[in-house]
């Protein structure tokens, strides 16, 4: 599946009554939502003795991957051209691969 595929898929089960407005807002508060879901797998697993729960924690890629899309959609922007955009990002930002010193001294402009 490409990823303006996806985009196009996921978004069949976009509520269609909410506003353009309401489904940037809808997206951003999900992303945090499924954010902290993700979060929880993983704190169960660092600091309570769980079992990391692969499966579960990949369902919740899986609903922020959704989220994304929706903010991609809210912003009238091909979810892949978010992701190339960020590629790039960080091709110039790491031109050989990550390297700690690039990560803490940024050039103006990157964000
Ligand atoms: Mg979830």
């Amino acid at each position: 599946m490409r990823v303006n595929e996806y985009q196009e898929l996921a978004m069949t089960t976009l509520n269609k009554e909410l506003s353009k407005k309401d489904v940037l807002i809808n997206s951003v508060m999900g992303l945090c939502g499924e954010s902290g879901e993700a979060i929880d797998i993983v704190k169960k697993w660092m600091a309570q003795g769980h079992e990391l729960d692969k499966e579960h924690l990949a369902k919740e890629l899986g609903d922020i991957a959704w989220y994304l899309a929706e903010a991609a959609t809210a912003l009238d922007i091909p979810l892949e051209d978010i992701l190339q955009a960020n590629i790039d990002k960080l091709k110039q930002r790491y031109p050989e691969g990550f390297e700690t010193k690039r990560s803490q001294i940024r050039l103006k402009g990157d964000i």
